[in-house]
């Protein structure tokens, strides 16, 4: 069980968190819990590490930014051992959940479960910090941020329990983000593939990374509310007895399989053009791997054919954050890329429709192409996949943009 943010952001909601343990120990279950620092916290220390010097150690940056989830992990072990529930906190090295030394990103490597596995036999309720391991040189990591969900997924994995019961401050997965859309509508069920693509795409109800686990690991997740009264029924979204919230599962488990289940809206893209640039092999390896070797992620590419074999223009994505330093490392390379003219701008969205039906349904684009321009939307460059396709277009029609899409593909709530 793995409570985020906002689930513990006061002792009051510890204690409500600490209900829902309580039920699932009360049913017979072996439970290990997962905390995150209450919400706010980890911001407010980063901001002390920036305010102390910019060019930080990033050991020490992690040594400050892990500290919250240790708050957390023992204010919930103590409040379970008050409502008589024994438990004991654990973070990240008592373990241990052993990781690379990529400060401030670190992966898990290994996490060692016997301690857990041991106490829990012994009906203990091990309360672990989410977010933070140990690297092999003894330092303290952390998984990134939004990190204590792949924390968790990887325990789960570890300890091989049944479930990951992921509790935040929504009641499950969402169609789109419910804060655009009032009509979004929760999903009972999502498979892995689309969660992941929904999770890369702007929809961070889930860390990336703790999708990727869960599918490899094939873990089973629920996405689900903290807020919902802890001793109510349990009752399943298809209203039968089971756990509420969205299942996260395999593909096969999902009978009816939307042609598009999701849309999502990343903002703040970047859109780069390299004009008249070389026709000839190794052009784009050096445009790419110049940026690479400056950590530049890109994402949407695209490039055009050249009428007579010469020239050609290329034009890509880059995080807004990361535009003048891509633009400044494509100066200093021109010599080895030779382009005519480079221009861009920032402020892009990203908007994407994602279904694992598009697998055998042909069209989507061309619905979607088609929605957009209904609403007289610009398409200004379009990527796809097996199973997302996604459009870049003009900041200010992001949110109209995203509601066309939810209500054309008919994924608004009935009764909205
Ligand atoms: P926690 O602190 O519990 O980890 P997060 O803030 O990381 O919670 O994630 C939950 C939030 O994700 C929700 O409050 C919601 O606004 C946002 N969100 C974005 N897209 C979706 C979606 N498709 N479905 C549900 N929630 C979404
Ligand atoms: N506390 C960490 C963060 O805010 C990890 C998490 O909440 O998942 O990023
Ligand atoms: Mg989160």
């Amino acid at each position: 069980m793995k409570f985020g943010g906002t689930s513990v952001a006061t002792v009051e909601r510890i204690r409500q968190a600490a209900r829902h343990v309580k039920r699932e120990v009360d049913a017979g279950n072996q439970v290990t819990v997962v905390v995150s620092a209450m919400s706010g916290k980890t911001n407010e220390l980063v901001g002390w590490v920036n305010e102390s010097s910019l060019l930080h150690d990033a050991r020490e940056y992690d040594a400050v930014v892990a500290s919250g989830e240790q708050v957390t992990a023992g204010l919930m072990a103590i409040v379970l051992s008050d409502m008589g529930i024994s438990s004991r906190s654990f973070a990240g090295w008592q373990v241990p959940i052993l990781t690379d030394d990529a400060h401030g990103a670190a992966r898990i490597t290994d996490i060692q479960a016997d301690s857990l596995v041991s106490r829990m036999n012994e009906g203990v309720v091990p309360v672990v910090t989410g977010f933070q391991g140990i690297s092999s040189k003894g330092r303290i990591t952390t998984l990134g941020r939004g990190g204590s969900d792949t924390s968790a997924v990887a325990v789960a994995a570890a300890v091989k329990a049944d479930r990951c019961d992921i509790y935040t401050d929504v009641d499950g997965v969402y169609t789109t983000d419910p804060r655009i859309v009032p009509k979004a509508r929760r999903m009972n069920k999502i498979a892995f593939e689309e969660m992941l693509e929904m999770a890369s795409l702007g929809a961070k109800v889930l860390m990336i990374r703790s999708v990727e686990l869960a599918m490899a690991q094939k873990v089973r997740l629920v996405v689900r509310s903290t807020f919902d009264d802890p001793d109510a029924p349990q009752i399943a979204p298809d209203g039968t007895p089971g756990i509420p919230g969205t299942l996260v599962c395999d593909e096969e488990e999902i009978m009816e399989k939307q042609i598009v289940s999701g849309v999502t809206l990343a903002k703040a893209e970047a859109k780069i053009t390299l004009r008249d640039v070389k026709d000839k092999p190794g052009v784009a390896a050096a445009i790419f791997g110049a940026l690479a070797d400056e950590s530049i992620v890109v994402d949407m590419i695209v490039q055009n054919i050249s009428d007579d074999g010469q020239f050609t223009d290329i034009t890509f994505t880059v995080p807004d954050s990361e535009f003048d330093k891509a633009i400044r490392t494509l100066k200093a390379a021109g010599d080895r890329i030779e382009y005519a003219k480079i221009s861009g701008s920032k402020g892009g969205a990203k908007i994407s429709v994602v279904g694992v039906g598009m697998r055998s349904h042909a069209g989507v684009a061309s619905s979607m192409f088609k929605a957009l321009a209904d609403k007289g939307i610009n398409i200004q460059l379009i990527t796809t996949s097996e199973i997302k396709t996604s459009v870049l277009i003009d900041d200010q029609y992001a949110e109209l943009a995203v509601r066309a899409l939810h209500t054309y593909y008919g994924l608004d709530k009935e009764d909205a």
